[in-house]
């Protein structure tokens, strides 16, 4: 079970934290990948590394808050590859600030960047996979997209997020005459570079010890199992799931 030999995975924010771990682990499950971000010099190091578990591995330079850039990756990859079975959501973004002092500005980065790319690129990879009638998408959400929280002021991420969890609903229900999966994973904290100065601090790690039930952060590589179930063909049941992974942040 969980083999992705001949499959085709496209992952947004693959040059870091939980993209890049998810990358290697569907390559360690045989998949070709597609890595996408705008860091390039990151993704062909990261298309050094995969490229020994003997997959093919494409490298893009896309900012998914461009249509032009999607639009050409998707191309691309179907000029590579002719087919897209797997696609998760994963770049992601916020200016925090809370309701009463939030920007416009700050509120349409963090929407554009965290739901309406998630729409755009959906809507691209998805019409290659209707093609093929199969399909698996993963959108990362969030806990925060889940539920509010009382240490940190980050209004439109929850916005965001939460919009993610509903989108994943609609776009389940919509593709799953194509025999297309939709589901979300929400992570809790886990340590990478969009989070490293809040979760490093004292203040923090006393607040995550009162509020997540296993008392730790995530580590690198604990998001990848719920992944691979959710791109597996053997979860071709399973659509419209929400999925936290978070040390029971969101159980109590
Ligand atoms: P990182 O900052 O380590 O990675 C974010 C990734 O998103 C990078 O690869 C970055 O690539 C990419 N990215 C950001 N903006 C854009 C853009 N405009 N176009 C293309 N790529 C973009 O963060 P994480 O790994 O922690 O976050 C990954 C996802 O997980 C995010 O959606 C985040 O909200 C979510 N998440 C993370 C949690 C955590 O605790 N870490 C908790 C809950 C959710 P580049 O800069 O090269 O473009």
């Amino acid at each position: 079970m969980f083999d992705l030999t001949g499959r085709v995975a496209v992952i947004t924010g693959a040059s870091s934290g939980l993209g890049r771990q998810m990358s290697k682990a569907f390559a360690m499950q045989g998949a070709d990948i597609v890595i996408m971000a705008r860091r390039i010099d990151r993704l062909n190091e990261l298309k050094d590394e995969l490229e020994k578990y003997n997959v093919k591995v494409l490298p893009i330079k896309c900012d998914v808050t461009s249509i032009e850039d999607i639009n050409e990756s998707c191309i691309e990859v179907e000029n590579k590859f002719g087919k897209v079975d797997i696609l998760v959501n994963c770049a992601g973004a916020s200016k925090d600030a809370g309701v009463l002092d939030m920007t416009d500005e700050e509120w349409d980065f963090t929407v554009n960047t965290d739901l309406t790319s998630v729409f755009k690129v959906t809507r691209a990879f998805a019409n290659i996979m209707k093609k093929n009638n199969y399909g698996r998408i993963i959108n990362i959400s969030s806990i925060y997209g889940l539920v509010g929280n009382k240490a940190l002021s980050t209004v439109a991420y929850h916005a965001a997020k939460g919009g993610v969890v509903n989108f994943t609903r609609a776009v389940a229900a919509e593709l799953a005459k194509y025999n297309i999966t939709c589901n979300a994973i929400c992570p809790g904290y886990f340590e990478t570079e969009l989070t490293k100065d809040v979760l490093d601090t004292a203040e923090f790690k006393t607040y995550m010890k009162s509020t997540v039930p296993m008392q730790r952060y995530g580590v690198s590589g604990e998001l990848n199992a719920g992944a691979i179930f959710l791109a597996s063909c053997e979860a071709s049941y399973v659509t419209g799931v929400i999925l936290p992974i978070d040390g029971g942040y969101t159980c109590v």
